[in-house]
């Protein structure tokens, strides 16, 4: 098989993180940009969202673009739900006023490649997938630990996102406290406890001190009583999310990515504990949870796997 050149983009919420990517997963040149997206769908105007859209992801694109004209297709992972059949965003939680857009049309003609657009969280599983932690098996559980909790799963080798794209919102199942109130207007949410500005929030609510996830990570390292209370609590809280998951799929193999990881030493063994916990007797010790080969690169992988797997088919 000739080695063949996709371009992977992931969009997050203040960030475009994009880079060439081959056939066997190699990372060439990448570029990051700032771009707050969600600030665009302020606008009450969707055309005026769409506009913008298109025309921040055509100026991160283009330039990697014209400089490696052997690229021959585009994936993109994007905050939003896709139909399956059509290939368009439904609806994007950070750009309210996106509805029924058909992204990866419009960018494809813009652009002069074919262009794949999923949901980013999709893309991360298919990443992790067919480049990290699930090389050589069939099927891997997937979660994104952010601003809240994504969620992915490939079945018996394909992605699988459900009849609307909104297969496998890991973050709003029901298995934590109800003291917080989500982003989705429920309380209990596994997100509301185990996010990583869960973690942080919850942090600085118990010590009185302001700091991110990654100071937290850097409070437990040094002993600090209420730093590692939360990630125990937020590992405790995956677990429960993880054995409701795999009660409904029977996959034994999960992989966790996002920033929340760099606790992983914290967060894995009371994940685990409460995974055996909850699972059904004859799984229990069966299902492997381990933290993501790829890190932050899981989902500029997916979205060029998505464009390389479609070539492949051609
Ligand atoms: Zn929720």
């Amino acid at each position: 098989m000739t080695n063949q050149f996709a371009l992977g983009v992931d969009v997050g919420g203040t960030n475009i993180r994009l880079a060439v990517v081959d056939s066997r997963g190699k990372i060439g040149e990448r570029r990051q940009y700032e771009a707050r997206l969600s600030q665009h769908g302020a606008s009450s105007d969707a055309d005026r969202s769409m506009a913008l859209v298109l025309a921040t992801l055509e100026s991160a694109i283009r330039p990697l673009l014209e400089r490696q004209p052997d690229i021959q297709g585009i994936g993109i992972g994007f905050p939003g739900f896709f139909d399956n059949q059509t290939g368009s965003m439904l609806s994007s939680p950070n750009i309210p006023g996106l509805l029924n857009v058909p992204l990866a049309e419009s960018l494809s003609q813009r652009l002069g490649r074919p262009v794949h657009v999923q949901n980013d969280a999709s893309l991360a599983a298919l990443g992790e997938f067919t480049f990290g932690v699930g090389v050589g098996l069939s099927s891997l559980l997937h979660l994104t630990l952010g601003t809240g909790i994504g969620g992915g799963v490939i079945i018996n080798g394909g992605l699988y996102t459900g009849d609307g794209g909104m297969a496998m919102e890991m973050g709003h199942l029901h298995v934590a406290p109800e003291d917080r109130l989500c982003g989705c207007g429920a309380r209990g949410c596994m997100e509301t406890w185990a996010s990583a500005s869960a973690v942080a929030e919850r942090f600085s609510i118990l010590s009185g001190i302001q700091a991110n996830a990654r100071e937290v990570n850097q409070m437990a390292n040094a002993g600090n009583e209420h730093a590692l209370a939360v990630l125990h609590d937020a590992g405790r809280i995956l677990g429960r999310g993880i054995a409701e998951a795999v009660k409904l799929l029977d996959i034994r193999q999960v992989s966790i990515s996002g920033g929340l990881t760099g606790a992983w030493k914290h967060l894995a063994p009371a994940l685990q504990q409460e995974l055996d916990k909850h699972l059904l007797p004859p799984l229990i010790g069966k299902v492997s949870v381990l933290c993501s080969k790829l890190g932050d690169d899981a989902g500029i992988l997916g979205a060029a796997a998505l464009a390389l797997g479609d070539m492949q088919n051609d």
